[in-house]
């Protein structure tokens, strides 16, 4: 018998989303935008604390329409994260740029600043500063943004925050996304909430944002003919989507806590395990946990990542490796990055070794078990 599907990350409906459906439909605000996305905005950018938000068709966009605002062109370089999925790069690539990686550190698994520094002092040695630095917070995990701010203010270079995985997270106390020039936040499917389809693109500047709706809008200049003076994008959200984002914002918190339940529940049963560590969360931070990470030490384990995942995968259980660096990606062979020490490579440790369980909100007790258990059985622990 084939046992039901557990997955990774499941979309989590609260149940509160059709009652601003029904309301975009009931008075036909179908499209384009209209009072949900108005609201979505202003109570999304309410919530993490900044001036201005706007609600656009996926994070990826976001990313997209933040290079666009910095002026990033052919012949610029920008500094990304390499441990990361690879929507984070993509845009720097259709602004026809040359992206540059950054390694991991092991305490957050994010942006290594001193590899961020290795890389700046190369940069002024060629005389080349970027035009920005993409900051990732991995699986909920912020970076370590004091030491990543103050030296990208030292540079006077822009950091635009990927904050995609890690709405509702806090470093000291502050929101994550929000200690860039630009956060980007996504709501696709698997995301720790969804409209199905989403991002937000949020600043302290507020004249930054007009400019990023109205390049999100095809850049329509203020005229009643149709005139355009420069390339715009068509990547504003439906009012439909931003009802759901809406009821989803709502709920935010609970999904906060019960990722982090999910987290906590791994870590006590699993925690013993020879050669298990999980995704360290580091001081002064809260991680929403979105995904709870693992790493396997394939000796002590005396079992290996891949027969892990195969495994698991007999038992109809998601789960997934880390996201392969950039850098080892066939899309970026040729591209430049900087490990976190001259000799060694943290983020290829930690795709080599590390995987993802079933995390979802929504992930019943009674499948977290069933992958407790199969996770122990592996490990021919007696349950
Ligand atoms: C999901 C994700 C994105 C892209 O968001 P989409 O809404 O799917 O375009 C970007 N960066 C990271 C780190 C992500 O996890």
């Amino acid at each position: 018998m084939i046992k039901k599907r557990i997955y990774l990350s499941a979309p989590h409906m609260s149940g509160k989303e059709i009652r601003y459906i029904n309301e975009a439909f009931r008075s036909n605000w179908i499209a384009p935008l209209g009072p949900n996305v108005d609201a979505f905005e202003s109570e999304f950018a309410n919530y993490v604390g900044v001036n201005e938000a706007v609600a656009v068709s996926s994070g990826t966009a976001a990313i997209h329409l933040a290079l666009s605002l910095l002026d990033v062109k052919k012949g610029d370089k920008v500094f990304c994260s390499t441990l990361t999925f690879v929507a984070s790069a993509n845009p720097i690539l259709y602004q026809g740029a040359e992206p540059v990686f950054i390694d991991s550190e092991p305490e957050t698994w994010n942006m290594s600043p001193e590899a961020l520094e290795r890389a700046f002092h190369d940069a002024v040695l060629e005389g080349r500063l970027p035009k920005a630095v993409i900051v990732v917070n991995l699986y909920g995990q912020s970076a370590k943004m004091d030491e990543i701010v103050t030296m990208c203010n030292h540079y006077d270079v822009p950091i635009i925050e990927d904050a995609a995985e890690s709405l509702g997270s806090t470093y000291r106390g502050k929101m994550s996304g929000t200690f860039g020039k630009f956060g980007v936040f996504s709501f696709n499917g698997n995301k720790i909430i969804t409209t199905s389809g989403g991002g937000m693109l949020i600043s302290n500047d507020i004249d930054a944002i007009k400019n990023a709706r109205f390049l999100a809008t095809q850049a329509r200049d203020p005229a009643l003919h149709y005139q355009h003076s420069r390339i715009g994008f068509n990547y504003r959200l439906s009012n439909i989507l931003a009802g759901v984002g809406r009821a989803q914002l709502t709920v935010l918190e609970d999904r906060v806590a019960a990722r982090r339940k999910v987290f906590q529940k791994y870590y006590e049963k699993l925690y013993n395990l020879p050669g298990v560590k999980f995704m360290p969360e580091l001081e002064n931070t809260i991680s929403n946990r979105w995904l709870t990470a693992i790493i396997i030490d394939e000796k002590k384990a005396e079992l290996s990542v891949m027969s892990l995942l195969q495994k698991l995968a007999d038992e109809n259980i998601e789960a997934r490796p880390v996201w392969k660096p950039l850098h080892l990606q066939p899309l970026f062979e040729g591209n430049r990055y900087y490990p976190h020490n001259v000799d060694g490579s943290v983020s290829d440790g930690l795709f080599r070794n590390g995987i993802c369980l079933p995390s979802g909100s929504n992930l019943t007790d009674e499948d977290q078990i069933r992958v407790v258990n199969s996770i122990l059985q592996i490990f021919k622990v007696p349950v």
